[in-house]
């Protein structure tokens, strides 16, 4: 419990001046939250580790926080999985998310179990905070992209493969019906 604050606390501060991209401008923690919470719903064995690593998910990749300062200040196994589930902000955003789906087969299960959960919270996202901005198309495309990424995945928890299909449905029957009445 106490790691698990610890993490808390930490993500709290490197994402302190973030928001998400949907009309409800939330304070981004909330996003590592939502996650580690699904995976303790889903998966209420998978460990404090696990928990820690989803709520430090995005530290890397948006933080710019660094895998030793995570091992230094938490331990080489959640250090290990958030390494595993940051993009390289170096590359362009094409080739970033067609990597994610290259490299999903090969994550250790730790890894699949945060991936799972982050692309079952960012499809929820269409549905209640929509990134300004975004097209119906382009909602449906993400959403199709996401479940490229999560196939892999799938073998670690069938909770979480539940919530990914019910909520990929409800996004695409929602988007779907606004994209042929928008016609
Ligand atoms: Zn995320």
């Amino acid at each position: 419990m106490q790691l698990l604050l610890k993490s808390v606390d930490f993500a709290a501060r490197a994402h302190r001046d973030q928001r998400r991209k949907g009309p409800a401008e939330e304070p981004y923690i909330n996003h590592p939250i939502e996650v580690s919470r699904l995976i303790v719903e889903c998966e209420p064995h998978a460990g404090e580790d696990i928990l820690c690593a989803a709520v430090l998910h995005d530290v890397i990749e948006d933080c710019g926080a660094t895998r030793d300062e995570i091992a230094a200040c938490f331990n080489e196994v959640i250090a290990d999985i958030v390494l595993e589930v940051s993009d390289d902000k170096g590359l362009p955003r094409d080739e970033r998310k067609a990597k994610q789906v290259e490299n999903a087969p090969n994550l250790t299960p730790g890894a699949k179990l945060v991936r799972l959960a982050d692309k079952v919270a960012n499809v929820g996202a269409m549905l209640t905070d929509t990134p300004i901005g975004w097209d119906e198309k382009q909602i449906l495309a993400y959403v199709d992209w996401a479940e490229a990424v999560v196939a892999p995945c799938r073998e670690v928890s069938n909770g979480l493969s539940d919530r990914f299909d019910a909520i990929a449905r409800d996004v695409r029957a929602f988007h779907d019906e606004k994209a042929v009445a928008g016609k």
